[in-house]
């Protein structure tokens, strides 16, 4: 039976890389944190191939510190699963490791990357994601304790890389639409925190296009809702997930 009420107001952002969740859900994360909610932001790496001059501890030790520091602009928690950029893999050991963390976070809701995406390291956190989501609330499922109120959460896929499904080339459309034009100007500060990736962007197109890019994308979002800026997500809608729209009912501005 299907329910509209979170057994816990936490959220966590779980995604592939440094700055993803920055660049796909700050917007709705700044207005769930307003709205009480604790929030978590998760990477399975630490960004260790981000870099086209440092080495792979160096790099990865300041991405670490920078979505730390855009969490904290929010009061959400970074967390890094210690897995490496482009070896991401669903396997029994990532697996493992992302239904400890879920289990140790209780989410009601979670927000992951879409089935397909530009990146294979984005398609197999969706699948990580996909299980800890169905299984962390399972008594057997983790040796961590269970927490009180655990649940199988809302689970929101975001959107693709530029909107597209890379297979087709075609423009997707996730269904659900949350407002973030007011949260613009806080989601720019929280995705500049990631100055190591903006830096070299910004020198190569004399101009500050990691910014501009996700300016973009979201006015892009906006217009197909009536807004300014917006972020998009589908709700995933397979058996025992929530089924009802819980960012609508909670976030909708109608
Ligand atoms: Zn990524």
């Amino acid at each position: 039976m299907d329910t509209l009420q979170p057994n816990r107001k936490v959220a966590l952002a779980f995604f592939a890389h440094p700055d993803d969740a920055e660049f796909l859900c700050a917007g709705t994360l700044i207005r769930l944190s307003d709205a009480g909610w604790e929030v978590h932001i998760a990477t399975a790496t630490a960004g260790d191939c981000g870099t086209m001059t440092l080495p792979a501890e160096e790099i990865s030790a300041i991405r670490r510190q920078e979505a730390s520091s855009a969490a904290k602009l929010i009061n959400a928690t970074y967390h890094c699963l210690e897995e490496f950029d482009v070896q991401v893999v669903f396997d029994k050991a990532t697996n493992r490791k992302t239904i400890d963390l879920f289990r140790r976070i209780a989410p009601s809701v979670v927000f992951t990357h879409p089935r397909y995406d530009y990146m294979i390291d984005h398609e197999q956190v969706h699948q990580l994601a996909r299980s800890a989501a169905f299984s962390y609330s399972i008594p057997n499922a983790s040796s961590f304790p269970l927490v009180e109120g655990s649940q199988v959460p809302w689970l929101y896929y975001c959107d693709a890389m530029e909107g597209i499904d890379p297979y087709t080339g075609n423009p997707i459309r996730p269904p659900v639409c949350v407002d973030t034009t007011a949260e613009m100007q806080r989601k720019i500060e929280m995705l500049a925190c990631h100055a190591s990736q903006r830096e070299w962007l910004r020198e190569h197109h004399g101009m500050d296009e990691y910014i501009e890019a996700m300016k973009r994308h979201s006015s892009i979002r906006g217009q197909q809702h009536g807004v300014e800026h917006a972020e998009a997500f589908a709700l995933h809608a397979g058996h025992p997930f929530p089924q009802a729209d819980l960012l609508g009912q909670l976030l909708g501005r109608e």
